[in-house]
């Protein structure tokens, strides 16, 4: 195994600072003390893996990730148990999948054992900055943030020669502060996400970039997210850009839509269809259309909606809005929908037997 050498960071927050922002971190806007890295050169592959003091990059402004967006990431969690232990959930996953991103963004493969050892790495140093929840309500977390960048000095195009990979560490609050929120959410049917043959499976910054005006436009029709359907038909429920949707039938169906290279294959998602027996649901992948939604909320065969993606775990949806129709499943959380989240967190969090061996202890 490949050691990460350690540089340690000889000017840490405060323990009170640190301590401060664990009581309401937020998201994604306080970072821990170091940051592992590893480098790749197309003449040495992977070497040089280290932690080291969190900190700004030094970069050549013609690395290649700022012009042609090179660029790929991974999000998971380490929850702390009440032992006190830290432990993340199916990693092996994210390492497969940043493999099949970095595939087709012709980023070079990293092995699933440097994944999670830098992972390790990081967080056995950086333990200190894992909440410690206080109930069950407090779903607060250590996010961790794998990305892998093109870092050649050079304009013309073709993938990059040289290549940085990273792990930055945030503490996060409960996604809902003030209790679970359903959400409104925006069919966006002119702007798209990802089109066949397109990177719409892979988790690359792109993608993202892409889906920030249709979030503009759900936001001035008063929703929190959009729904993408495919770019072909303009019918089919693809996911929201940043979660996978999940619609629950009167007779016990979780239905998603099948895995397409126009759909990122989540995590949480995968998990939830595994669960799903467990709690007397048929999980079932297939395509969906609208109108099948919509038709299915109004004959009342559709009784719940939710979002599911790692940093929100599991978001019921109250509504989806478009320029001729809603559909409205109300305010209230369906009751699938909480019992599966309920259900996933106690696994996350240590409060339920861990059958499945999906979590990895990390520190
Ligand atoms: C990360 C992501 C998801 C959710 O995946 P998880 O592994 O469950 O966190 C869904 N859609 C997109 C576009 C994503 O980037």
């Amino acid at each position: 195994m490949t050691e990460f050498v350690v540089l340690k960071n000889l000017q840490p927050q405060p323990e009170l600072v640190r301590e401060n922002i664990k009581k309401d971190p937020g998201f994604g806007k306080y970072f821990t003390d170091h940051m592992a890295h590893i480098r790749y050169t197309i003449d040495d592959g992977w070497q040089a893996h280290e932690v080291k003091p969190y900190g700004p990059l030094v970069l050549d402004p013609a690395a290649a990730v700022f012009h042609y967006a090179q660029e790929i990431f991974e999000g998971l969690k380490a929850y702390r148990h009440a032992d006190g232990s830290v432990w993340t959930f199916r990693p092996e996953r994210n390492a497969a999948r940043i493999n099949r991103s970095a595939e087709r963004l012709a980023l070079p493969q990293l092995s699933e054992e440097d994944f999670i050892n830098s992972l390790k790495a990081l967080v056995s140093l950086d333990q200190a900055w894992v909440p410690t929840p206080e109930s069950e309500a407090d779903e607060s977390s250590l996010y961790l943030r794998p990305f892998m960048i093109a870092t050649e000095r050079f304009l013309g195009v073709r993938a990059s020669h040289e290549v940085d990979y990273y792990v930055i560490a945030s503490p996060a609050g409960p996604y809902f502060a003030g209790g679970i929120k359903p959400l409104s959410i925006w069919l966006s049917t002119t702007l798209k996400r990802a089109g066949a043959g397109g990177t719409g499976f892979a988790k690359c910054g792109g993608n993202y970039a892409s889906s920030l005006v249709p979030t503009n436009e759900a936001a001035a029709k008063g929703c929190q997210q959009v729904l993408f359907t495919d770019a072909e038909e303009n019918k089919y429920i693809d996911e929201l850009g940043g979660m996978n949707l999940m619609l629950v039938t009167k007779d016990g169906k979780l239905l998603t839509p099948g895995l397409s290279d126009t759909i990122l294959d989540g995590v949480t998602r995968r998990s939830l269809l595994d669960l799903a027996p467990q709690l007397g649901l048929e999980p079932v992948e297939r395509k969906i259309e609208v109108e099948e939604w919509r038709e299915g909320a109004a004959s009342g065969e559709i009784v719940e909606a939710f979002a599911c993606g790692t940093a929100a775990v599991i978001t019921p949806i109250s509504k989806l809005v478009s320029e001729d129709f809603t559909i409205d499943h109300g305010e209230t959380a369906g009751e699938k929908t909480m019992e599966l989240r309920k259900t996933l967190l106690d696994i996350q969090y240590g409060r339920a037997e861990d059958t499945n061996n999906w979590l990895v202890r990390l520190a």
